[in-house]
């Protein structure tokens, strides 16, 4: 077909934030698709804050991505070849095609998706990765009951957002922490949260102390680090804590900060559950389903930070999740739909 592709192969493992020079800029002519591949122009690429961790070396939930690897990212795009029975030129796709112009894909990992359901960005988001681990990790491991309280850190962002949302329409009482007033003011004035928290400028002991008097019930941690030790003050008896995340940790070049008020976890006959969304890759349509129905009813909105750019754009816009600058699923937009 005569097209070059653009991508970012990994060039060295970051220490502390990522940097220009941890990245390959690779030009390649783009293949034509065998028996049984399609190949996919990337339209939207998915920015993940755990593609720090991809970037490390080590035992992880997935293996790392090795240098000289084209990066590891989920991503939209339509397919404009196919020698793939399940797609047809001309589909729109989500899979895991990497921070690259085009993909030839084997079809693994590849879902087809309607553009008149949603907007393509929200199929990496609410109805995609982050919308799946927002669903299982609080139904499945925070298990939250009507009445009781949700706490959620990282609360205006991809997964945050709408873990606060889908416990409000459980029937609980919902507590978003977040950095800034924007942001804040967000979540309760748009989003239905029942208060919020802005970590950056209040002392979130004080806040739960007003906004959870009875104490935190599930405890839905994206951050970690200083905010998951001042929520473990405020457990109920029987809390849940979800360990989704710890973003503050990820870029650190010192050891990763634990809990030290652990122990309020024996006081209050807590517990403290990793969970790994990949795990639950056989329930997916359960979650899509009932997502797709609230988005549809009004009673979940859906949040999403696109920035127009190129491809170019990539190391910056990753960035971004670690600045705080997006609010809402990012995404960085490398071609028309
Ligand atoms: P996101 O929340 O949309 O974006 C990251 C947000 O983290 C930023 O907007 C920023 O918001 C906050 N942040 C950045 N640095 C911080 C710091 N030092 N301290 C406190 N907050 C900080 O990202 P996401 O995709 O929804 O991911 C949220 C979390 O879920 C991440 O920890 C991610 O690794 C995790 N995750 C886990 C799984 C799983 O299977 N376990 C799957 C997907 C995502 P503020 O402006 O509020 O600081």
């Amino acid at each position: 077909m005569g097209l070059t592709n653009h991508q970012f192969r990994l060039a060295a493992r970051p220490v502390g934030l990522p940097r220009d020079s941890d990245w390959d800029r690779v030009e390649e002519p783009v293949g034509e698709p065998d028996d049984g591949q399609l190949l996919v122009q990337v339209i939207y690429l998915s920015l993940d804050p755990a593609m720090r961790g991809w970037m490390n070396a080590g035992k992880s939930y997935i293996p790392p991505v090795e240098i000289g690897e084209v990066m590891r990212a989920a991503a939209v795009g339509k397919v404009i070849a196919s020698r793939n029975d399940r797609f047809a030129e001309g589909d729109y796709v989500t899979g895991p095609f990497g921070v690259q112009e085009y993909c030839l894909s084997d079809g693994r990992g590849v879902i087809g998706i309607d553009p008149s359901t949603a907007p393509l960005p929200v199929y990496l988001g609410t109805l995609g990765m982050t919308g799946m681990t927002a669903y299982f990790g609080l139904i499945d491991i925070g298990r939250p009951q009507a009445g009781e309280t949700v706490v959620v850190s990282g609360a205006a962002g991809a997964v945050g957002s709408v873990v606060g949302q889908v416990a409000k329409i459980l029937g609980c009482r919902v507590v978003g922490i977040a950095g800034g007033a924007a942001k804040c003011r967000m979540l309760v004035d748009e989003l239905g949260f029942d208060a919020a928290i802005d970590y950056k400028s209040e002392d979130i002991r004080k806040s739960l102390r007003d906004h959870a008097p009875d104490g935190v019930d599930v405890y839905f941690d994206n951050v970690g680090g200083d905010t998951l030790d001042a929520v473990l003050t405020r457990l109920a008896r029987g809390a849940r804590i979800v360990i989704c995340g710890a973003i503050s940790q990820y870029n650190s070049v010192e050891p990763v900060k634990g809990p030290a008020n652990y122990l309020s976890l024996l006081v209050n006959r807590a517990s403290m559950t990793g969970m790994v969304v990949f795990d639950y890759a056989d329930r997916y349509p359960e979650a899509v389903a009932r997502l797709a129905e609230w988005l549809a009813q009004g009673r979940l909105r859906t949040v999403e930070d696109v920035v127009d750019g190129g491809l170019g754009d990539f190391p910056d816009t990753l960035l971004r999740l670690f600045r705080g600058e997006n609010t809402g699923k990012l995404v960085l937009k490398i071609a028309d739909e």
